[in-house]
């Protein structure tokens, strides 16, 4: 049974003063906050198990081996992955996503296409425009509409023969929006092109099966997902993974390395050159195990709740505008006040204790399509409240007041 309260007990922060004002943290897009169940894990690993992995003869490293190598199969299990090869562990949802951009630097060629979307992350933007200057490929976009989705006649007309690799978010941090990426992948296979999904904003809120969706390459960060940061994953189908060449040299990654020639390791180890993010990985396993445990469904309906709240109670202020009005969307809500820069509306936030994020978001050209400097963006988490989300809007009013 979810119990906001129960689970609110689990995090150490969420109880802490910020400008001596009870902290209403706002800001779980950027990053999630940490139960105490995974900050003992940290500690477990540090205090019992801290060894180098892979090599070692002695107890230690074999058991730092066994538990980073039993967090890929827990990762492996989530997200419905066929083999637990197929997770490589890497620093996050950007070190992945530039792992296989990298990777498609020898399979493409000029005149080849790449498709992306208006709604992306600059992770998942600029990594592809450097692939196309080093290769001559093209860069094509799908547009987005004034609601914040993506307009997918365009998409099908931008598919062709050429079209090599597609990529999109699953849920876009900005807005929020959740978008149609089954259709995306089932058009994209028609032409033979493969498709990544970006999944860093998804998965703290939903839990993909990377089987059913059929999808080549998904991402994700575990600091978004209750984790610590610094550790992440790339699934990758295993013909694909076989087909990309190493993305970094070193230690861990290879079979046999004579002056001559180097053979590499098999997966995941071929993309996984020198000491990983050993606590780190460990500790991703503990974040996905404390999320299963709460259950999707219960944070999906709760978070649905809140979203609803929250919505309905700040467009109920004189002058809110909100961004990003697909039905489609999860617990992103990016706003403006009429006249008033965001920037100025988060600093006096903070003063009240309530943390939100301000700005473009990483995420330029989707602020650039409605024509401003950025937006105030409340996203929220499963252990958010509704007296929280009362404070908020108490916050947007007095700032509205102070900056009128
Ligand atoms: N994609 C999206 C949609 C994101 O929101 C983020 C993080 N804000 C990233 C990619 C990059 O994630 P990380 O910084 O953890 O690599």
């Amino acid at each position: 049974m979810f119990n906001v309260q129960d689970i609110r007990k689990d995090f150490p922060i969420l109880s802490r003063k910020v400008n001596g004002k009870p902290l209403a943290y706002f800001d779980n897009a950027a990053t999630s906050q940490t139960p105490q169940q995974v900050i003992d894990a940290i500690v477990d690993y540090y205090a019992n198990y801290n060894a180098n992995i892979h090599r070692g003869v002695h107890t230690l490293s074999q058991e730092a081996t066994d538990l980073y190598e039993q967090a890929r199969q827990k990762i492996q299990a989530h997200f419905n992955a066929k083999f637990s090869h197929e997770i490589i562990l890497t620093s996050g949802a950007t070190h992945s996503i530039n792992l296989v951009a990298n990777g498609f630097s020898s399979l493409l060629k000029k005149g080849d296409d790449i498709i992306v979307s208006a709604l992306e992350h600059h992770s998942n933007i600029v990594p592809w425009q450097m692939l196309c200057e080093r290769t001559g490929a093209n860069l094509k976009v799908i547009p987005m509409n004034e609601d914040g989705e993506l307009v997918m006649s365009v998409f099908d007309n931008l598919l062709s023969k050429n079209t090599k690799l597609v990529f999109l978010n699953h849920i876009s941090n900005a807005l929020g929006t959740i978008n149609p990426i089954e259709y995306v992948i089932e058009k994209a296979h028609q032409v033979g092109s493969a498709v990544l999904v970006d999944g860093a904003q998804a998965c703290p809120h939903i839990k993909p099966d990377v089987q059913a969706l059929d999808v080549d390459f998904y991402v994700a960060s575990a600091h978004k997902m209750c984790g610590p940061t610094g550790v992440g994953m790339l699934y990758g189908k295993e013909a694909w993974l076989n087909k990309l060449p190493p993305y970094q040299g070193g230690g861990e990654m290879i079979a046999e390395v004579t002056f001559e020639k180097t053979t590499y390791a098999d997966l995941p180890h071929k993309f996984e050159a020198g000491t990983p993010n050993i606590a780190g990985g460990i500790v991703f396993g503990a974040a996905i195990d404390y999320m299963n445990n709460i259950g999707f469904d219960a944070i999906a309906a709760y978070e649905k709740e809140l979203l609803d709240y929250a919505t309905q109670k700040l467009l109920a202020i004189d002058g809110l505008k909100i961004y990003g009005t697909s039905k489609n969307k999860t617990s992103v809500i990016s706003f403006n006040l009429e006249n008033i820069h965001p920037y100025d509306v988060g600093t006096i936030l903070d003063k009240l204790g309530i943390a939100v994020r301000t700005g473009h978001h990483c995420a330029q050209p989707i602020m650039d399509y409605y024509g401003i400097p950025g937006t105030i963006r409340a996203s929220l988490a499963f252990y958010n409240t509704k007296e929280e989300i009362d404070t908020l809007v108490e916050g947007v009013k007095k700032a509205k007041m102070m900056l009128s």
